[in-house]
C-alpha cells in the first residue's frame, strides 16, 4: 500500500496551497463580515484551472484525478470555507452533472464557460418541502410544443443567484418518486426563470446560497439532460463525488481550526505559562490531530475509489460524516482554546465555528449519511 502522493498529486495541491495562503484566510474576513461574494477572488480561481477540475481537457477542464481535487478543495477551504463551497458545489454539482449525463452537443454548448470560469454553475434539487427526502421533489415539467414549462421552487442552492447556469431536477411523469424525474439545463434569462435574494446564513456568509425559482419558465426541448424519468439516478450519480468534495472541505475546516489553536496555544498565557503547556490542552489537540488525519485517509479512500472506477457512495458516505464531525468537533474545541477570544469576530476561529456547521447539514446530513452506510451494511447480512 502506497500512503505517497505522486508528484503531480503534490504539485497541485501546493499551488492549491499557495493560493489559499495568497489570497484567502484574513483577506476573505471582510467579504465574509459584509455577507458579499467575492467575485475577484472566484475569478482567479478559474485562471488556475479550479473550475474545471474534474472535467476532462476536452471540454476545458484540468482533467484532475479525484484525489487531486478533494486536495484542492480542503486546501481552498482551509484558506476559507465560502470559497471552497462556492467551487466545488460548481465543479461537482453543476458542471459535473453535465460531464456525465449531457449530450455531446450539451456539453460542447455548455461546460466550455463553465470550465473556464466565464460562469458559474448552481444544481438545484433541494425544494422547501423536500431535503433528505429529495424524491419528493415537487417542481413540475410540463413538455408544450418545443419548450418545456416547469413551475415550483428549489431552496438553499449554492451559487444560485451569482451562477448563469443550473442544473434543475423536475417531476416530469405522473409517478411518485424518483423514477417521475427528468434533469434539465437552465439559463438565466430564460423567460420565467429567477434567483431569489441570498439567504442570510449563520457561516459561509461571502458564499451565495439562494432560491431558484420558475414561473411558467421556459426551457428549450433540447435542453432536458438524457432521458426522461433518468434525472434523479443522475442527481444520485452526482452526490458521490459531492460528498467527497464535502468531506474535503470538512478535512480543510478542521486543518483551519487545529491551525488557529496551535498558533493561539502558544501565544497566550496563563497562569505564568503558555497555554500549549499545559497537559490538558496537549490532549485535545492531539485527538483533534488525529480525528483530522483519520478524516484525511477516509477521504483520499473514497477519492481513490472513484478514481478507480470502483463504487465509492459507500466510502463517500463514510468519508463525510466523519469529516463533517471532525470539523465540527475541532472548531468547537479550538474555539474553546481561545476562551473569551474566541467569542468575538476579531479571531478567525469564530468565522470557522459558524462555517463548520454546514458540513453536517449539506450534501445530505450526518443521519443521511449513517442511513446510507448502515443499508449496505445490513443489505449483507
Ligand atoms: C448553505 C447550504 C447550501 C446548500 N446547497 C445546496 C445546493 O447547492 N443544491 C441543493 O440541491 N441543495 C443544497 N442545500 C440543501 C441541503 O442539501 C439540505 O439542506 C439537506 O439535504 C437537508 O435537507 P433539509 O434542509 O430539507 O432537512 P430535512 O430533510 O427537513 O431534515 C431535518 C432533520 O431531520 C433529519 N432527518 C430527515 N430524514 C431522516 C431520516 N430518514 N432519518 C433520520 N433523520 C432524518 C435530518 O437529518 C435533519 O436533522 C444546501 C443547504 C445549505 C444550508
Amino acid at each position: 500500500m502506497d500512503f505517497d502522493l505522486t508528484p503531480d498529486q503534490r504539485s497541485i495541491r501546493d499551488a492549491a496551497r499557495q493560493f489559499a495562503e495568497a489570497e484567502l484566510g484574513d483577506r476573505i474576513a471582510p467579504y465574509d463580515e459584509r455577507h458579499e461574494f467575492p467575485h475577484e477572488i472566484v475569478r482567479k480561481l478559474g485562471d488556475l484551472g479550479f473550475l474545471g477540475a474534474v472535467v476532462s481537457p476536452d471540454y476545458g477542464g484540468a482533467g484532475l484525478d479525484y484525489v487531486s481535487y478533494a486536495l484542492v478543495v480542503s486546501e481552498l477551504c482551509r484558506g476559507d470555507a465560502s470559497v471552497g463551497i462556492t467551487m466545488w458545489a460548481h465543479n461537482s454539482l453543476c458542471t459535473n452533472h453535465i460531464a456525465l449525463n449531457a449530450s455531446e452537443e450539451q456539453k460542447r454548448k455548455y461546460l466550455p464557460p463553465l470550465t473556464s470560469g466565464q460562469v458559474l454553475g448552481a444544481w438545484g434539487l433541494t425544494e422547501p418541502g423536500s431535503g433528505s427526502d429529495a424524491a419528493a421533489l415537487r417542481t413540475r415539467a410540463e413538455l408544450r410544443g418545443d419548450h418545456w414549462v416547469l413551475n415550483g421552487s428549489k431552496a438553499f442552492i449554492t451559487n444560485a443567484s451569482v451562477g448563469k447556469t443550473a442544473v434543475v431536477m423536475a417531476r416530469t411523469e405522473p409517478v411518485e418518486g424518483g423514477r417521475g424525474v427528468s434533469a434539465f439545463i437552465l439559463e438565466q434569462g430564460m423567460p420565467g426563470f429567477t434567483a431569489g435574494k441570498p439567504y442570510r446564513k449563520l457561516g459561509l456568509h461571502a458564499s451565495d446560497t439562494a432560491e431558484l425559482v420558475f414561473e411558467d419558465a421556459r426551457v428549450p426541448v433540447e435542453n432536458l439532460i438524457g432521458t426522461r424519468g433518468t434525472g434523479f439516478q443522475q442527481a444520485k450519480s452526482v452526490l458521490e463525488g459531492g460528498r467527497i468534495a464535502m468531506s474535503a472541505m470538512g478535512v480543510g475546516i478542521a486543518e483551519a481550526a487545529i491551525d488557529q489553536a496551535k498558533k493561539y496555544m502558544k501565544q497566550r498565557t496563563a497562569f505564568g505559562r503558555t497555554l500549549a503547556e499545559f497537559n490538558g490542552l496537549q490532549g485535545m489537540i492531539a485527538d483533534l490531530a488525529t480525528g483530522l488525519e483519520a478524516a484525511r485517509l477516509l477521504m483520499l479512500r473514497a477519492a481513490y475509489l472513484k478514481d478507480s472506477g470502483k463504487p465509492a457512495m459507500h466510502a463517500a458516505a463514510m468519508a463525510k460524516v466523519f469529516s463533517s464531525e471532525i470539523a465540527m468537533k475541532a472548531a468547537t474545541q479550538a474555539l474553546q482554546i481561545h476562551g473569551g477570544a474566541g467569542y468575538i469576530t476579531e479571531f478567525p476561529i469564530e468565522r470557522i465555528f459558524r462555517d463548520a456547521k454546514l458540513t453536517e447539514i449539506g450534501e445530505g446530513t450526518s443521519e443521511i449519511q449513517r442511513l446510507v452506510i448502515a443499508r449496505e451494511l445490513l443489505q449483507s447480512v
